[in-house]
């Protein structure tokens, strides 16, 4: 067991790491901070609970800590799930302090010495870790890309082995992507809001340095093309895509490797049996029916057709945020970083 603490732990994401680590078999949570309005309070007294799922009354009596490297004493690890504006600073000063940073925030996720990773798809690139440390830095900082770059990316994994160079991507993204304070009802009530801050440019970089080369000291870009359209519509939870590839195997094909995916990590405590699921279904993924599968950690795809075209879905704050962070953390811990 480490002790670990997550930043930013009254937030939508901030939430959903407090839930995945409140009896986590590997990670102990031992401390939650928050801005100023919350450091001092107890934890129960000052987070508003907004999930599906009952309080962890275990860590309501933590008494939530400054956002600061001395509020973080004693802890091994921290989780990041702080607005991007305050992140990168906070974090390179917990890396420098000796502590390891799993971080959902934007703010290093291109930076070369810092792995972007998705578990199961590009594990190879916490080599990185070794380039931070050789450089003077005791802890570490590691990134998990954008809510909607991980659906994407999952999905692209199966068929990399086929090769292509053109992917394009309209997104149907749920509104707590924006965290609590994001959107308001009058906004997106009855309505589809056509734009996402620097959401779509995200998806466009970050996906090829997930799937690209680690090459010493940084990653090569892997050589195709993203061209993404982001949209904000009605769903609370789970973030829904339409992809074409061009990928010119027959459909059979594709399918079965959809569904023969096996992740080359296994046995991660927050890992799902099925990291990809393919459904059959003519109408389905659906964000409110499929988005809990694996706990919220499998990403289902279905409608594949000639074009190729197909679509992927996946919870954004479990999957495509928090649950993805814990998994790298399962995996930095297993390779003993840590
Ligand atoms: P959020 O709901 O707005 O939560 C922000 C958290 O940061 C709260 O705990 C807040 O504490 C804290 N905070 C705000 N200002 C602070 C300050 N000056 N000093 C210290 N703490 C401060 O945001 P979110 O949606 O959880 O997003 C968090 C991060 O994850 C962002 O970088 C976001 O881009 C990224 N992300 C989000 C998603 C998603 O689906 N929502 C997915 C992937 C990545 P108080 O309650 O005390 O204000």
């Amino acid at each position: 067991m480490i002790d670990v603490g997550v930043l930013g732990a009254t937030g939508a994401v901030g939430q959903r790491f407090v839930q995945l680590l409140a009896e986590h078999p590997w990670f102990h949570l031992k401390t939650l901070t928050a801005s100023e309005r919350s450091a001092g309070k107890r934890y129960r007294d000052v987070v508003n609970w907004r999930l599906d799922c009952p309080f962890p009354e275990n860590v309501g009596d933590i008494t939530v800590s400054p956002t600061t490297p001395e509020g973080l004493s004693g802890v091994d690890l921290v989780f990041s799930a702080l607005p991007a504006e305050i992140a990168g600073e906070v974090e390179t000063k917990c890396a420098k302090a000796g502590i390891g940073v799993c971080s959902n925030a934007s703010s290093h996720r291109m930076e070369p010495h810092i792995p972007l990773v998705i578990t199961e798809v590009n594990p190879d690139h916490l080599g990185l870790i070794d380039v931070q440390r050789d450089k003077g830095t005791d802890g570490f900082i590691v990134t998990n890309p954008n809510c909607s770059t991980i659906m994407l990316v999952m999905s692209l994994s199966p068929l990399a082995r086929f090769g292509f160079s053109d992917v394009k991507v309209a997104t149907m993204q749920a509104i707590s992507g924006a965290g609590f304070q994001g959107i308001p009802a009058m906004g997106i009530f009855d309505n589809v809001v056509p734009y996402i801050g620097a959401e779509e440019q995200k998806m466009e970089t970050e996906s090829l340095k997930i799937m690209g080369t680690l090459d010493g000291d940084h990653v090569r870009p892997a050589p195709f093309r993203v061209s993404a359209s982001c949209n904000r519509v009605p769903v609370i939870d789970g973030h829904t895509m339409a992809v074409w590839a061009d990928v010119k195997e027959p459909v059979e094909k594709v399918k079965s490797a959809f569904r023969d995916y096996v992740p080359p990590i296994k046995d991660l405590p927050t890992q799902p049996d099925h990291s990809l699921l393919y459904l059959d279904e003519n109408d389905r993924p659906q964000p409110r029916l499929d988005r809990m599968r694996g706990n919220g950690m499998t990403v289902s795809v279905g409608r594949l057709r000639e074009g190729l075209r197909y679509v992927a879905m996946g919870h954004n704050t479990i999957r495509g945020a928090a649950g993805a962070s814990v998994l790298n953390a399962e995996l930095i811990y297993s390779k003993k970083y840590l």
